[in-house]
């Protein structure tokens, strides 16, 4: 039976806070479209948590809410969604303590409760806890679509930073159930949780693969360029006794047994631009024995791909040495669908990682198409593909090149993402 756990809550947490938000309009990023404010802490609903944001990560789909490339679906909205964050309050129906509570209760009384009243399997959280609030925040699951495992398809679904407000903040609120347990990235000690009124500062650093500021960019960067990975087909192919355990077989298998033994010689993976998303990726799919070919128009993104072991790093428009069994394109540039298509073999499948991109003008038919080759898109992400990117993260140590912003320079690292001032990913402390 699991011991009963005390119930300690009193964390004190400040009245107001400082965020930023998007002004009455989106605009281009260099009008200064954010505003730095005060506000109340929210208050988290029931099935809802309350986090103190440690890390926040900087992510183009931030540039794309701030600039309007995305529609509105929340005015004065407060961006983020690649948080880090440490639980200072729980929601009715959140806590673990009630978990125990039941547990204590016996299977008599279990069985006479209504299932809806049963706790689902995210809500064991507890004050102190770690946890990334990620891109995905809400998905209806009654639809075709969430009772098929494609949640991410869900025309219910909602986001953080853009239905609702975003980690750009000292605080913010997030469902139970959609939010990842970091224990195992950041070494938390079990059993850690408020005193005294007073949360412990920082995590354990012992055992630690991750600081709180390296996670920030794997909670939509890392799993949405998963995803990517997983939409190019490639998985099917890899050997699952090169593949962590932690890792489902099925998920990795794309549910084609044979196919991985089928190829011998080490697969080969394009990725067009290498930023945030893309350096994680490209770490994924070494890891993974694939052979990969970097081709962006950054000098230090190039350096840094060949520093994480690439086999060859190009311009955004040159061709690859080999042709590729699949690309990922990353840069928001429709005109580079032609280029990656011509590089693929026969077969090859090309995957859109972003959620916006430029307008795509003519393909060939001869040399950009045909020969069964494949475009497909990759709308958000599964919890499934969150849970198995962050079980991949936690086996094989990523690195995670980031570049530090105090919170209050939000709107400066936006700009400084949108000119490609740097390699790998910004992140917003607090
Ligand atoms: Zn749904
Ligand atoms: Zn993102």
């Amino acid at each position: 039976m699991t011991a009963k756990i005390s119930t300690t809550t009193s964390v004190s947490i400040p009245e107001r806070m400082h965020a930023w938000r998007i002004k009455d309009q989106p605009g281009p990023i260099s009008s200064n479209p954010l505003e730095w404010v005060e506000v109340p802490v929210p208050n988290p609903g029931p099935g809802e948590v309350l986090v103190r944001v440690r890390a926040c990560g900087v992510c183009r789909t931030d540039l794309h809410v701030s600039e309007g490339d995305l529609v509105v679906h929340r005015k004065q909205v407060t961006p983020g969604h690649e948080i880090v964050g440490q639980i200072v309050a729980l929601g009715e129906g959140t806590d673990r303590s009630s978990a125990a509570d039941e547990d204590a209760a016996g299977e008599g009384e279990e069985a006479t409760r209504p299932p809806e009243t049963k706790r689902r399997g995210s809500g064991r959280l507890r004050i102190g806890e770690y946890v990334g609030v990620a891109w995905l925040r809400h998905t209806c699951g009654e639809c075709d679509f969430c009772r098929s495992g494609a949640e991410n398809l869900c025309q219910k679904s909602q986001y953080t930073g853009w239905d609702a407000n975003g980690g750009y903040a000292e605080y913010a609120v997030a469902p139970a159930d959609y939010v990842y347990p970091l224990d195992d990235l950041l070494g938390a000690e079990e059993g850690r949780e408020a005193t005294n009124g007073e949360m412990l500062d920082a995590h354990s650093e012992q055992g630690a693969l991750y600081s709180v500021e390296s996670v920030a960019p794997l909670l939509c960067a890392g799993i949405i360029g998963y995803r990517a990975l997983k939409r190019t087909g490639l998985l099917r192919f890899v050997d699952d006794r090169a593949v962590s355990e932690s890792v489902t077989k099925g998920a990795l298998s794309d549910g084609n047994e044979s196919a991985a033994t089928a190829i011998s010689r080490p697969l080969t993976l394009g990725l067009y631009g290498f930023g945030g998303s893309a350096h994680l990726t490209a770490q994924v799919a070494l890891g993974l024995g694939m052979r990969v070919h970097v081709l962006t128009r950054g000098e230090d993104a190039r350096k840094l791909a060949l520093e994480l072991g690439c086999a060859s790093a190009g311009g955004a428009y040159d061709m690859p040495p080999e042709k590729l069994d699949a690309a990922i394109i990353f840069a928001p540039v429709g005109d580079m669908i032609p280029v990656a298509m011509r590089a693929l073999r026969p077969g090859g499948v090309l995957s859109l990682a972003g959620i916006h991109m430029s307008d795509v003008h003519t393909l060939n038919y001869e040399n950009e198409l045909f020969h069964e080759k494949e475009i497909r898109t990759v709308e958000s992400n599964t919890r499934q593909d969150g849970r198995e990117f962050l079980a991949f993260a936690a086996r094989h140590h990523l690195d995670v090149d980031t570049h530090p912003y105090p919170l209050s320079q939000g709107q400066k690292a936006l700009q400084d993402l949108k000119e490609g001032a740097f390699a790998g990913a910004a992140v917003l402390l607090p």
